[in-house]
């Protein structure tokens, strides 16, 4: 059993998080939360006081950290006795906060694949450049690390794993689908941190096609869905997280991820990338001052966090499984919706937020009770979807599946296999 959690960073997705784990201290335990700016942390704090989303009374506080600093943080995390790390700061912190868990033997959890300032878009498997050099390190430390389990990267790793548990004998294919058809009235922003946001395709977007890497340019394949809630979807095919550990780990040979985007968000993408505003390399200015243009249109766009009043609609993110049971051809959707308005009510936050907070939250409580303690580190796909999902359905997000059989909502626990020889083949890398 694990408990007490520290939270880093204080943005859009730690405040879903700082929520929903306020709404389940019984099993969590101390919630403390740090970033550089403690200011932002103490007024997630106050809005959990002032929605009273705590379960029980308990220990609430804020911290400032620079989490570059892996001593500072783990100085932290043992001040703090906590057991649990939950990182939602920014994906360039994911190595020093892993070291400072490694270090403290603290479970480690984060929602986006580590990232290097100067780097875009790396080679495949991005994961090999980073996390999974320390595999080896949280094996022997005994450390439990679960990376990218926000909702895609996160939910949609457990949605395949699940489906080829149950539903198929073989896959072909897994398209990730992300539509937000929601409308937040602004003239131009982003629906969570727009350097990282515009980070994941200003350059090269893989796929995963026959079994082998395809590098593609960003709108240059573009597909339309008929999806349920929000109907006929344009997206396109990019890169993403979850391809770079489910293409090693599931064996299937096709994966591919397409987002969602509207004409008006092109066009800006577009001028933008045109006259260089998205290039992450410095640049001087007549006055000798060195600013990445990247930063700087970050700096200039709303904050996603600040979204949230005024955002409506609703988000359908899943994925489309294709492949064969005893002999037929088979297709699942598997699927989430999540309306931006409740989310609102719930938490005060939009839904993509919501949706990458409370699936962190979810993999917190089963390291905490040890059924997702495993002691070592795993992508989410390598781990039993079968309690994750369960968890999910109580904590506002509902797992659907539609196939020949209809559209209903995946009540897991009954009678669904966990095939550990998937984890296996993971395992024998
Ligand atoms: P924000 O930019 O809103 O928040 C990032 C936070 O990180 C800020 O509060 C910032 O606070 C903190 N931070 C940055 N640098 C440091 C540092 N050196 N030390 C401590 N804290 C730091 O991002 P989001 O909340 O939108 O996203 C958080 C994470 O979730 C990102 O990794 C993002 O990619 C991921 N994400 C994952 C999704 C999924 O479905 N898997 C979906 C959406 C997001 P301060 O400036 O005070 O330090």
């Amino acid at each position: 059993m694990k408990r007490n959690v520290l939270i880093i960073g204080a943005g859009g997705v730690a405040h879903v998080v700082a929520h929903k784990c306020a709404q389940n201290n019984a099993r969590l335990g101390d919630i403390n939360i740090a970033s550089r700016t403690v200011g932002k942390c103490q007024a997630i704090l106050d809005s959990i006081r002032d929605k009273s989303s705590l379960q029980q009374p308990g220990h609430l506080e804020a911290h400032a950290l620079d989490a570059m600093d892996v001593d500072a943080t783990a100085r932290l995390i043992r001040a703090t006795r906590s057991q649990i790390v939950i990182n939602v700061g920014s994906p360039f912190l994911n190595m020093s906060v892993l070291q400072a868990c490694i270090e403290t033997g603290a479970a480690y959890l984060d929602t986006a694949i580590h990232e290097d300032p100067r780097k875009v878009c790396e080679t495949p498997p991005w994961y090999a450049n980073y996390e999974w050099k320390r595999r080896q390190a949280c094996r022997d430390a005994g450390v439990t690390a679960v990376l990218g389990v926000g909702f895609d990267p996160g939910v949609v790793n457990a949605y395949a794993r699940y489906a080829i548990d149950t539903c198929f004998d073989s896959v072909e294919s897994i398209d990730i689908i992300d539509v937000n058809a929601g409308s937040h009235g602004r003239y131009f922003a982003t629906n969570f941190d727009p350097e990282i946001n515009f980070r994941e395709f200003v350059s090269t977007v893989w796929s995963w096609e026959n079994s082998a890497w395809k590098a593609n340019a960003m709108f240059e394949h573009c597909k339309e869905w008929d999806l349920p809630v929000t109907g006929r979807s344009t997206t396109y095919l990019t890169g993403h997280d979850e391809l770079h550990s489910m293409s090693q780990n599931l064996g299937v040979p096709n994966i591919r991820f397409w987002m969602g985007f509207g004409e008006h968000y092109i066009n800006v993408f577009t001028v933008l990338k045109n006259l260089g505003l998205l290039s992450e390399q410095p640049v001087r200015t007549a006055r000798g001052q060195e600013v990445v243009p990247l930063e700087v249109v970050k700096a200039v766009l709303p904050d996603p966090a600040s979204l949230a009043p005024d955002y409506t609609g609703k988000t359908c993110i899943g994925d489309l499984v294709r492949g064969t049971k005893h002999g037929k051809p088979q297709e699942v959707l598997i699927y989430n919706i999540c309306d931006h308005k409740a989310c609102f009510e719930e938490v005060g936050s939009q839904a993509i937020s919501y949706t990458a907070g409370v699936p962190a939250v979810a993999a917190a409580m089963l390291i905490a009770d040890g059924t997702w303690d495993v002691r070592e580190m795993a992508n989410v796909e390598e781990l039993d979807p079968v309690p994750f999902i369960a968890l999910m359905n109580k904590m506002g997000l509902e797992t659907r599946i539609k196939d020949a059989r209809g559209d209903r909502v995946v009540e897991p626990e009954r009678g669904a296999a966990f095939r550990p020889e998937v984890r296996m083949r993971a395992n024998a890398r």
